[in-house]
């Protein structure tokens, strides 16, 4: 498995590394800065212009932007864009450059400090790896130059206590945004996020940063572990990839987290107000009501709690907008108060699990934006509180063996790695 390449190390967010001592990148990016050599040989050439610094103009690309409409508008001659743009074709195609790119283009002010600036270059960064520069050459054409970043593999580890909800906890904790995502996405099988979360519960999480050589994060990678820990109980997730290359959340004995059904069928992460601090009139289950409800902002995306047929998709009179799913003979899920349907939703289509069915809304009888959440066993309305799923699926033989061995590893390094010490004095 890859985890034996992982360099082991905590940083502190943002801030260098104080246990780096490489240089500084001044150094480093001087000596392949061909603005840098395009400003050497000016002054073989034997020009005075030794004395001028070029000129650094950043911009940005806006949406529907190409290269060649900034090189004009920045008053680079329509030719030398033109040439800029073919040397710069052969390392990186135009056609990719996405809206807010950050680009910089260099100019050489004219001497006598009359005529217009001589364009130089353009240096951009596509992605935390790579630098672009298209420079001037000697011979008066364009050249552009890929420098790669080498990025180590760090695992990071956040951890602290949930006062309000594990998203708002856990992005306090600096936790990046898609860990604390993928963090939600990978308990909501087994917790619902409104009502499960306790005061003085705690989340653990682990996850890959890509650092450049200052030890600052370029990039974050996957989550590799969480446990949390729900009113003394300790729920842990293992992410792991499976032989074929499939991807699965698993539990410390090898289960399967997915189960047939989620416990939160909404993206967990809008529901930031724990349940019982405001209360909602007709939050939780009762037998009159026989639903649970999720709080959450007007177009919070709505799951298919599970795989299955939509059985009906359309008004059903106090529950505004409703979607009803067929997941199996025995088990259906609804949906009510939504505020729109998703896209090609209708009686008859089949639904995966977590698929976008429908938006929270407030139609029908409902006092505020918020999920009713009912599940159906054998045509009678149960309390989805207390809905008891049979575990996920367990790996079982070679497989369970090479589980448990990468386990085994995740946990030994888990051992070695401090929570980030950030979260204990954050609040
Ligand atoms: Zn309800």
């Amino acid at each position: 498995m890859a985890m034996a390449a992982l360099a082991l190390g905590v940083v502190g967010h943002g801030g260098p590394s104080p246990a780096s001592e490489e240089p500084p990148a001044a150094d480093f990016e001087q000596q392949l800065d061909p603005h840098y050599f395009v400003f050497a040989h000016t002054e073989f050439d034997g020009a005075r212009e030794s004395a001028l610094e070029p000129e650094r103009r950043a911009v940005r690309a806006a949406k529907g932007d190409t290269f060649m409409a900034m090189l004009v508008k920045a008053d680079v001659p329509r030719t030398e864009a033109h040439e800029a743009i073919v040397a710069l074709r052969k390392v990186y195609n135009p056609r990719n450059l996405m809206p807010g790119q950050a680009i910089e283009f260099s100019f050489m002010p004219d001497r006598s400090e009359s005529g217009p600036a001589r364009f130089l270059g353009l240096s951009f960064e596509p992605s935390a790896e790579r630098t672009i520069n298209v420079a001037r050459t000697w011979d008066n054409g364009f050249k552009a130059h890929v420098i790669k970043k080498k990025l180590t593999l760090r695992l990071v580890r956040s951890a602290g206590s949930m006062d309000t909800s594990l998203y708002v906890d856990a992005t306090r904790a600096a936790v990046p945004a898609p860990v604390v995502a993928e963090l939600i996405r990978a308990y909501s099988f087994d917790v619902d996020f409104q009502r499960d979360i306790q005061r003085g519960d705690a989340f653990d999480v682990i996850y890959e940063q890509y650092q450049d050589k200052n030890g600052r994060s370029a990039r974050t990678g996957n989550m590799v572990y969480a446990a949390l820990n729900l009113s003394g109980v300790t729920l842990q997730v293992y992410r792991y990839r499976l032989a074929g290359g499939v991807v699965g959340y698993f539990n410390e004995k090898g289960e399967s987290v997915r189960k047939a059904l989620m416990r939160t069928p909404v993206d967990g992460a809008r529901l930031s107000s724990r349940y019982g601090r405001r209360r909602h009139p007709i939050l939780g289950y009762t037998r009159m009501h026989r639903g649970v409800d999720f709080a959450a902002p007007r177009g919070t995306p709505v799951m298919a709690a599970g795989s299955g047929v939509i059985a009906r998709a359309g008004w059903n009179g106090s529950y505004g907008r409703y979607i009803k799913i067929r997941h199996n003979g025995t088990y259906a899920t609804a949906y009510g108060h939504l505020n729109r349907y998703a896209r090609n939703i209708k009686a008859g289509k089949r639904v995966r699990q977590g698929q976008i069915i429908g938006y929270v809304g407030s139609t029908g009888r409902s006092t505020g934006p918020h999920l009713h959440y009912e599940v159906h066993r054998k045509n009678r309305q149960i309390n989805p509180m207390k809905l008891r799923l049979p575990t996920g699926k367990r790996l079982t033989g070679k497989r369970m063996a090479r589980f448990m061995k990468y386990r085994a590893g995740i946990d030994q390094q888990r051992a070695s790695l401090p929570a980030d010490s950030k979260v204990a004095s954050s609040r």
